[in-house]
């Protein structure tokens, strides 16, 4: 597992090494055989975009991916004839999937002529609607449906070589970008109007020049009495001296995301009360960051920074989970929060971004991207925690 601790040091540009989705299909029939449900779905209709794209490399906004014994079938309409062949045959998987292009009823039929040798069928419970779940009973019937949960999302939870190239890559533009518009927090702290909706249009615009395909979630920028609530949206209060800041973005690269925290202090360090949630935070991410191993449980890492953060008297501040998985999605498994059972493993990419929110004073967040190495963690975020400005 060595490449996997060193597959994203970290090259920032270069020829990306391939992702390894052949294989994963097989994953997936593997997990369905090892459901317990009553009747056992054999098959698996997969309409969850970021699956689709994990399974055949797809990323077309509309496309149903059905995996049944021996048979994979993509099925999208004609916006993506050229785009969905192109992207099966770039993942290796083209001799793997059949592919359905077609207006809705070519594409049912062709989905249901794959699953027809099913005994059950599963559908992914949380993406798919209630009226979609009537028509799919149409479709497939007289095939039973079985709600699935977490099938392919819990084969995504251990990251690949590939994967982690780029999201350590991802982590790198977030990097870069944050540089690149530090100064204009230090024009702010001159007395140069700067509100949060411009910084965090700044930050957005550098992730872009610096290589992002998008950025990984909306922005947060909150300054002041705003930075007191965890997940503030940016708005037009101007960043003043004396300000904590809170910024919480991440960059998209080829689909995989980062995520990173950084509190800065406007002006010059932090007095009073405001130096204390700081250096409790910073401590308190240290001491979860040092949790993160193999076969740690994440209701672990969790306890490590709310037990610090508890020390310091303020348990009820840190109201919010410590982390969570991060891939092609922003939010995945595995949860890193109190009681989460979850056994860390090498290639599990997670965030440790313990807060303290006191509203008259103001809120501290830390946040990095850290892959699980064969002994320990590495950060994929890097951008250093006591930047002055
Ligand atoms: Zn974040
Ligand atoms: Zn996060």
């Amino acid at each position: 597992m060595t490449d996997i601790a060193d597959a994203a040091v970290d090259a920032p540009t270069g020829p990306l090494p391939p992702l390894s989705v052949v294989g994963r299909l097989d994953r997936v029939r593997a997990a369905l055989a090892a459901l317990s449900e009553d009747p056992r779905p054999d098959a698996l209709v997969i309409t969850t975009a970021a699956n689709v794209r994990w399974l055949t490399g797809f990323t077309g906004s509309a496309g149903v991916l059905v995996v049944a014994g021996d048979r994979a079938l993509l099925a999208t309409d004609g916006r993506y004839r050229t785009q969905a062949a192109e992207q099966l045959a770039a993942s290796g998987v083209a001799d793997d999937v059949e592919l359905c292009i077609g207006g809705v009823a070519a594409q049912r039929e062709a989905l249901a002529a794959v699953a027809s040798t099913a005994v059950a069928v599963g559908l992914e419970a949380g993406d798919v609607t209630w009226a979609a779940v009537r028509t799919w009973e149409e479709v497939l019937a007289p095939r039973p449906l079985v709600a699935t949960q977490g099938v392919v999302e819990g084969l995504r939870v251990v990251k690949d070589p590939g994967e982690i190239v780029r999201m350590g890559r991802a982590a790198a533009i977030a990097d870069a970008a944050l540089a690149a518009v530090l100064p204009l927090l230090h024009d702010a702290a001159g007395g140069a109007v700067l509100t949060e909706s411009a910084f965090a249009a700044a930050l957005d615009h550098a992730m872009r020049i610096h290589g992002a395909e998008d950025r990984a979630f909306e922005t947060i920028v909150a300054s002041g009495e705003n930075s007191a609530k965890p997940h503030a949206r940016p708005g037009p209060r101007v960043i003043r001296a004396g300000d904590p800041v809170v910024v919480d973005f991440g960059a998209t690269f080829d689909g995989y995301r980062s995520d990173m925290t950084r509190t800065f202090c406007i002006g010059g360090a932090p007095t009073g009360e405001l130096a204390e949630v700081f250096a409790v935070v910073a401590e308190a991410q240290r001491a979860g960051v040092a949790v993160v191993a193999p076969a740690v449980v994440a209701g672990d890492v969790d306890r490590a920074c709310r037990d610090r953060i508890a020390a310091a008297g303020w348990a009820e501040r840190f109201e919010h989970g410590t982390g969570h998985g991060v891939g092609l999605d922003i939010h995945e498994a595995p949860a890193v929060g109190a009681g989460s059972t979850a056994i860390l493993q090498p290639g599990t990419v997670v965030t440790v971004e313990p807060g303290v929110y006191l509203p008259a004073v103001g809120g501290v967040r830390i946040e990095d991207t850290l892959v699980v190495t064969d002994n320990g963690s590495r950060p994929l975020t890097r951008f250093p925690k006591d930047v002055p400005v």
